[in-house]
């Protein structure tokens, strides 16, 4: 469909060139000349413009090379331009129904770009009625609902999505459901909030957030079993975020005097996951003896340089045998810490953003749950 659709729109840009070339515009348009037009468009918009309008003074009535020139217009950032020609379209009586839904379409599109963001949705809900744009229109209109923050109508838009173009968007609707869930939690609606989380789980079993959200919820109403379960689900769906889940766990385990349930919670991890740093830091704060702990930790970033290994090395205290550390050594080990502490904690697999926080919408690339706890090896 996309394929017409772009044939269609270069359509009345071929006519106009014809027009400007001297050509019966209502002679049928060869290949090359359908060719030409899109070449010209792409890399010569100006020319593309200018042809455009002769044509257009020549008729000013003809909606389709209107809908083009303001398509032209927008892509070179005269927004207003666009905006004019596409609500004087609109404004034209006897509009074939087509016509319509491309001008609703493109005038949707300059308002996202002038960020009139109730006028855009409510002309791309217009277009969404015709069959022909459903599917780009409603594809327009889900950033527009995820930027105002209305994740009911952000739902309803991918299911239609999903429908439409038989592919799943379940992943974006479990954070959806998880935005409202943390609504319903700021409110201080537990209840809610852990019936969205668990429908979150339901329709993305992979949902890491889902799990961590849980935790957290059954943590603050101190209802630890579950909390524990919750957190304990999360390695297995991604080990990346044993970073995130083992502090966590801690946390409840020592809240409700459970010292035993970490121990058997890092016994299972070391089976799955033993040469991850996150796993073997924990293990290393629960040795009480200093030296002992540096010799664990010696032995372990030996097996596999980490990060946060080194870091947690460098801030022990000198040995006892040692005393006390020279000057230059101290500072070479501080500046060495500062350095280590100022590298990339979280990644963004789709953009390679690295932020410092975890976001579940990446800031950059805007994509759903593809910020992790980065890379913790040398
Ligand atoms: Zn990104």
């Amino acid at each position: 469909m996309l394929e017409s659709l772009a044939l269609w729109l270069l359509l009345p840009l071929g006519i106009a060139l014809g027009i400007a070339l001297g050509r019966n515009p209502r002679s049928v348009l060869s290949d090359s000349e359908m060719l030409a037009g899109l070449t010209l468009a792409q890399d010569n918009p100006d020319r593309a413009i200018a042809a455009l309008t002769k044509a257009i003074e020549r008729d000013p009535a003809a909606a389709e090379l209107n809908l083009t020139l303001g398509a032209l217009f927008r892509k070179r950032g005269e927004i207003d331009r666009a905006l004019r020609l596409h609500e004087n379209v609109l404004a034209q009586p006897e509009l074939k129904p087509d016509t319509r839904a491309l001008a609703l379409y493109e005038l949707g599109q300059d308002c996202v770009k002038a960020g009139l963001l109730d006028r855009a949705e409510e002309v791309l809900k217009k277009a969404a009625q015709h069959p022909a744009f459903d599917a780009l229109a409603y594809e327009q209109l889900l950033p527009i609902h995820e930027q105002i923050g209305d994740w009911q109508q952000a739902t309803q838009v991918a299911e239609r999505l999903e429908s439409l173009k038989g592919q799943s968007y379940a992943t974006v609707r479990a954070h959806y459901l998880l935005e409202l869930a943390d609504e319903c939690r700021q409110r201080d609606d537990a209840v809610q909030a852990i019936k969205l989380a668990l429908r979150a789980l339901d329709t993305d079993a992979h949902c890491v957030r889902a799990n961590l959200f849980l935790g957290h919820v059954y943590e603050s109403t101190q209802s630890w079993e579950e909390s524990l379960a919750a957190y304990a689900r999360v390695p297995a769906q991604d080990a990346r975020f044993l970073s995130e889940v083992i502090p966590a766990v801690e946390r409840v385990c020592i809240a409700n005097q459970q010292p035993q349930a970490l121990h058997d919670f890092l016994d299972h991890l070391e089976e799955h996951h033993g040469l991850d740093s996150a796993v073997w830091l924990a293990r290393a704060q629960l040795i009480g003896d200093g030296n002992a702990q540096a010799k664990y930790l010696a032995d372990k970033l030996a097996q596999k340089p980490s990060w946060r290994g080194l870091i947690q090395f460098l801030s022990l205290p000198p040995a006892q045998e040692a005393g006390v550390l020279s000057a230059p050594v101290q500072s070479f080990r501080d500046a060495l810490t500062k350095l280590l502490q100022r590298r990339p904690h979280y990644l963004c697999a789709h953009c390679g953003f690295t932020p410092s926080l975890l976001f579940w919408r990446c800031p950059s690339c805007k994509q759903w749950g593809t910020v992790a706890p980065a890379e913790d090896s040398l």
